[in-house]
């Protein structure tokens, strides 16, 4: 029996999310955390509202967060 597991593959591919790249660009290159200059290396893309509280993946709903911030948020149960 053959598989076509392979077929959605390229469906996933950053569509309607902005690329870390430009999320970068567009807030400036500074962490909504610690308010720091983020290296694009260690940036990383953070949801304002949490998908599991009903935020989306749209561009409004992500901030710009640097790897460390992302880390002590994530370690915190915030209320
Ligand atoms: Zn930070």
């Amino acid at each position: 029996m053959r598989n076509r597991r392979n077929i959605k593959r390229y469906r996933y591919s950053n569509k309607g999310k902005i690329p870390l790249r430009e999320l970068h660009i567009r807030d400036n290159g500074v962490c909504a955390k610690c308010g720091d200059f983020v290296h694009l290396d260690v940036a990383t893309r953070d949801h304002r509202v949490p998908t599991s509280r009903g935020g989306s993946n749209k561009n409004k709903n992500l901030q710009l967060m640097c790897f460390i911030c992302n880390q002590l948020k994530a370690n915190k149960l915030v209320a």
